[in-house]
């Protein structure tokens, strides 16, 4: 199995190279940002309770998107591997996703981190904002997002480290040319 862990502040391009990387490598897409907003559209329960954490740009409670993503990957069908998206957001999380894994008798592969320019990471949001409808990709709440990514979700970084699982990339440039760039890392691996 090869499971990828696609990290990085929001606006790195999770999402876009997070899908070229499931096609090309067979794997399962699993954004839990995508989870989440299905929720809120099905009005379901747990929807209800993690709309007001994504319009003010905040964490959804770590109980909480565990028991989402808990119950997706037990539903979901054996295959070639994962890429997770958007997830873990919190050391503890990060925990809980290795729990999960050896639950399923598998194990991370790779974190692969998309380092991009601060100034870049706004303009690329903002200009998202325009069309993706999305209420959280406003100017306040983007600079909300990237304070608690600053202090909630890159502390994390240091839980792979330590695992020997972390590979940095340069984010910066053109989808093929990042795209290139992660094929290159996640080769070493698989
Ligand atoms: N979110 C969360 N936990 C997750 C994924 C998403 O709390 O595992 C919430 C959080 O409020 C975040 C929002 O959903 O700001 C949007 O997340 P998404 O990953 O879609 O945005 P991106 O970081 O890709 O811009
Ligand atoms: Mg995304």
């Amino acid at each position: 199995m090869l499971n990828v862990i696609i990290f990085g502040p929001p606006g790195s391009g999770k999402g876009t190279q997070g899908i070229k990387i499931a096609e090309k490598y067979g794997l399962a897409h699993v954004s839990t940002g995508d989870l989440l907003r299905k929720e809120i559209e099905t009005n379901t329960h747990f929807g209800t309770i993690v709309k007001g954490f994504i319009d003010r740009g905040e964490l959804v409670p770590d109980a909480t998107i565990i028991g989402i993503l808990d119950s997706f990957l037990d539903k979901l069908p054996v295959g070639k591997g994962i890429i997770f998206d958007g997830f873990p957001r919190t050391v503890d999380q990060a925990k809980s996703l290795s729990e999960m894994m050896s639950t399923h008798k598998t194990e991370i592969s790779i974190l692969v981190d998309l380092n991009v320019d601060k100034q870049e990471l706004v303009d690329r949001i903002c200009k998202r904002g325009e069309t993706s409808g999305r209420t959280d990709d406003k100017p306040e709440t983007v600079t909300k997002r990237l304070e608690v990514y600053e202090n909630q979700t890159k502390p994390a970084v240091e839980y792979y480290k330590q695992r020997n699982l972390y590979t940095a990339i340069n984010g910066n440039g053109t989808v093929d040319d990042i795209f290139a760039r992660l094929c290159e890392a996640i080769d070493t691996v698989k």
